[in-house]
């Protein structure tokens, strides 16, 4: 699991999300994050970042890790401490807070061992898996498999009537795309 001086920090703002805001054009742009990315043909990952006012977090941003310090493979995807420290440079908190992941399988979406192991470990964390390396359209969103960190390396599994209870989507909502490259 990755650990940053900086997330502890961070957990203060992570206090009891009981609402994310997701922009229909956040969920258009994920998914075709994750197809160029990937190709269907390796595992790919991007960061959602935003803010969050009174328990309720809006998604603004997608981060696109880019380049070295990205290790794409058909049964994992990881990116380097120097991408998360790139990632961690754009953020601004509490202005512009890290949220959650989103990353492909080819095959079933669930959370493996190694994505326990090399997802942040905040509390609170979000952690999305698109299934068939996102061949599904968005409208399928409600299939990937949502997740909650809840610390210590452990994520728990959202159950539908919780996805749809909790996250809300804003058809107008604005969101901004940045690629993240490490500095060397
Ligand atoms: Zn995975």
């Amino acid at each position: 699991m990755i650990r940053l001086s900086t997330m502890a920090e961070a957990d203060k703002y992570f206090s009891r999300i009981e609402r994310f805001i997701l922009p229909q054009a956040l969920l258009d742009q994920t998914l075709q994050s994750l197809r160029a990315e990937g190709m269907y043909q390796v595992e790919s990952i991007v960061f959602w970042a935003g803010t969050i006012d009174s328990g309720t977090a809006t998604v603004t941003h997608l981060l696109v890790p880019k380049g070295k310090g990205v290790f794409q493979h058909p049964l994992q995807i990881r990116v380097s401490e120097e991408i998360m420290a790139a990632l961690l440079d754009v953020l601004n908190p509490p202005e512009l807070i890290l949220l959650g992941q989103v990353h492909t399988h080819l095959g079933e979406a669930f959370h493996s061992h190694a994505d326990d192991r090399y997802s942040l470990d905040t509390p609170g964390f979000l952690s999305l898996v698109v299934p068939f390396g996102g061949r599904d359209n968005v409208e399928a969103w409600k299939q990937w498999a949502f997740y909650e960190c809840t610390g210590s390396g452990r994520f728990r599994p959202l159950g539908a009537w919780e996805i749809t209870r909790r996250f809300v989507i804003d058809q107008n909502g604005k969101v901004s795309t940045d690629e993240i490259r490490a500095a060397n």
